[in-house]
């Protein structure tokens, strides 16, 4: 627990929130400021910072969990579709500095815009393709 940590709070329920799914490792419930209404957080229930820090085990707990997730709001909340995402690191968007994947139903009218994509080239993708298998080896 990170007394300083919104997240922890609720985690020990110090601050309240609308829960949807809890068990040893893992809690989910809905983002205060929702992309669209049903949009959840799942996160670790012991404080990390982000995907960095998280242990594999934990991480993959929190990807099954945000599958059930997805597929109940499609399921009862008849999305569309749903984004699944993870912003890690200030410059990626994170604010609340406690592991946590978002996960967002979306509809074909709601004009929610996430990313745009550069535009890119072939050996600029091979280049960077390879510094990153730098970093998997
Ligand atoms: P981040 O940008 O860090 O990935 O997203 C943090 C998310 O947490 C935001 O979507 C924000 O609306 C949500 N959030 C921030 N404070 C609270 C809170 O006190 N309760 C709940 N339920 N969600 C929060
Ligand atoms: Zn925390």
């Amino acid at each position: 627990m990170n007394n300083e940590c919104i997240f922890c709070k609720i985690v020990s329920g110090e601050l309240p929130s609308s829960k949807v799914y809890e068990d040893e490792n893992v809690l989910a419930f809905l983002d205060i400021h929702p992309v669209n209404p049903g949009h959840t957080l799942v996160v670790t229930k012991k404080h990390f910072e982000s995907i960095h820090d998280t242990p594999d085990d934990l991480i993959c707990k929190c990807v099954i969990t945000a599958k059930k997730v997805a597929n109940a709001i499609q399921a009862k909340l008849n999305a569309e579709g749903v984004n699944i995402g993870m912003n890690n690191g200030k410059a990626a968007g994170q604010i609340v500095f406690h592991s946590h994947i978002h996960i967002m139903p979306r509809y074909g009218n709601d004009s929610f815009k996430l990313w745009q994509g550069k535009s890119s080239n072939p050996e600029e993708r091979d280049k960077i393709a390879e510094k990153i298998k730098l970093g998997l080896a």
